[in-house]
């Protein structure tokens, strides 16, 4: 493989356009970019690709978060439904149905939860 520039081996590949570089191409790009890109084009475009990734994680981590803190409201609501029926209106189907959708939320919760813990870069 040659570098796109000169006659010389390539010793890297571009991450953004795939050409291949060699030394001092790979090296001179180096300095200005976080990762090896064969030019400034390509730096940036790099850079700006990982901030938009950057925000749509942050986003998702956010949303995450929002739906974890959701499900144990709802969860929470549930088990005081549960616990209302017991003393108000102790039929046993209403209390499988209250009690299985808290656990189901609470357990939602904590899902949504550790999602939101793990998604780092
Ligand atoms: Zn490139
Ligand atoms: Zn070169």
């Amino acid at each position: 493989m040659k570098c796109f520039k000169h006659d010389t081996e390539a010793v890297a590949v571009c991450p953004y356009c795939g050409r291949a570089m060699c030394v001092p191409c790979a090296s001179a790009s180096a300095s200005a970019a976080p990762r090896l890109a064969c030019s400034d084009e390509c730096a940036k475009a790099l850079t700006r690709n990982e901030g938009v990734l950057q925000l749509l994680l942050q986003k998702s981590r956010q949303s995450a978060r929002a739906n974890s803190v959701y499900c144990y409201l709802c969860g929470a609501l549930s088990a005081g439904g549960t616990v209302a029926a017991w003393f108000w209106l102790p039929v046993p189907l209403l209390m499988w149905l209250l009690g299985g959708s808290a656990a189901a939320l609470i357990i939602s919760g904590a899902w949504f939860g550790r999602g939101a813990g793990q998604m780092k870069l």
